[in-house]
């Protein structure tokens, strides 16, 4: 018997509750996971709350990342007692999630612990910081230098948002953090943020274009947001854009791509081929200040996710909140 968070759907609303699962009525999978940490993002905070259309049937278990200790493969490439982590892949979502003592996934899905990497790291880390990187790597092949001039974060104290305040400004990028929350400037400095931008400045429609402020930009909330970020960029500069935690609307000309040579770069994290994945975790290893990892996480159980799931949808949680199993 394990213990696991499941959802279920009563009068149409989605209920969540603590309960003890036999081994047996986990889905198929080739690997079973004893799992040490889960996490809570953005997507999670949908799934538990129902406010989200992100599960496709119930019962389910959420929990879209998780670390922990392979219990038994049937898969050549994983033994006992290997440590592995887990992001995307539709996990959480159309297959039982890491908000539980025990998962059974794909054995494509998983990622080895990069050596040096704890677990409770990784999983501070999560989907979140996974995306933040994948970002600066669509920055960075788009050319985008420190020397170009600054960078803009947006959504920059929630999990994508701080770890990339924290993984740019350690590449030596000056970086300028939009925030909703001022009270979190002292947070986001400590980052690494060199300016703070109000969220409301940014929120205002843009015109079709407006002063060169950024080589390039990390944005997680979409709308006007990214709107203002586009016309706001510097000529051939790239905006990666990842989350819609503002709106996914993107009211936008198409001024800054045919005069600018703006270039806008989707992130996905949750299909992105396993050798990209494997690159992003090795960069997170060596790019990103694990020591900064102690301000950006705080630890929950798992019967305070669905407290935590409505706070993170009302933008009031800070960095990344780990799942301890
Ligand atoms: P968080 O809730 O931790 O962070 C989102 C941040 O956005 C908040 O902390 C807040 O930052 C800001 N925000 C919240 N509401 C609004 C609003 N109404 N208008 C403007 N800003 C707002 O979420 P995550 O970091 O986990 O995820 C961020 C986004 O990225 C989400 O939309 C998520 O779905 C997406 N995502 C996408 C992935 C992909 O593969 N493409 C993977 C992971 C996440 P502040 O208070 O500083 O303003």
């Amino acid at each position: 018997m394990f213990k696991a968070l499941v959802l279920d759907q009563v009068d149409g609303k989605t209920q969540a509750e603590i309960r003890e699962l036999d081994e047996s009525v986990l889905p198929e999978g080739e690997v079973l996971v004893d799992v040490a940490y889960s996490s809570l993002n953005y997507k999670d905070g949908l799934a538990v709350t129902g406010k989200g259309k992100i599960i496709s049937s119930f019962p389910a278990i959420p929990g879209i990342d998780f670390v922990g200790r392979v219990a038994s493969s049937a898969d050549a490439r994983f033994a006992a007692g290997d440590e592995v982590v887990l992001t995307g892949w539709g996990v959480g979502e159309r297959h039982w999630g890491g908000m539980a003592e025990k998962a059974r996934v794909k054995a494509d899905w998983l990622v080895p612990l990069p050596d040096g990497m704890s677990g409770r790291t990784a999983m501070l880390i999560g989907t979140a910081g996974l995306t933040a990187m994948l970002c600066v790597m669509a920055l960075e092949q788009g050319g985008v230098t420190p020397e170009q001039g600054p960078v803009l974060v947006t959504g920059a104290s929630g999990g994508v948002g701080s770890v990339a305040v924290a993984l740019l400004a350690k590449k030596g990028f000056d970086v300028v953090a939009a925030t909703g929350r001022t009270s979190e400037e002292g947070y986001l400095r400590k980052l690494g943020a060199k300016e703070i931008r109000s969220r409301d400045e940014m929120a205002a429609p843009p015109r079709p274009l407006e002063k060169q402020l950024w080589a390039g930009v990390v944005d997680t909330v979409g709308g006007t947001v990214l709107a203002r970020a586009l016309a706001e960029t510097h000529y051939s500069g790239t905006v990666a854009a990842c989350g819609l935690a503002g709106s996914h609307e993107l009211p936008v000309t198409v001024m800054p791509f045919i005069l600018r040579n703006v270039r806008l770069q989707g992130v996905d994290s949750v299909n992105c081929p396993t050798p990209v994945r494997q690159q992003a975790w090795q960069n997170l290893l060596s790019d990103l200040d694990l020591d900064l990892l102690g301000d950006v996480g705080q630890e929950i159980s798992l019967d305070e996710v669905p407290d935590y799931a409505e706070r993170i949808l009302r933008g009031e949680v800070r960095g990344r909140t780990l799942i301890k199993l």
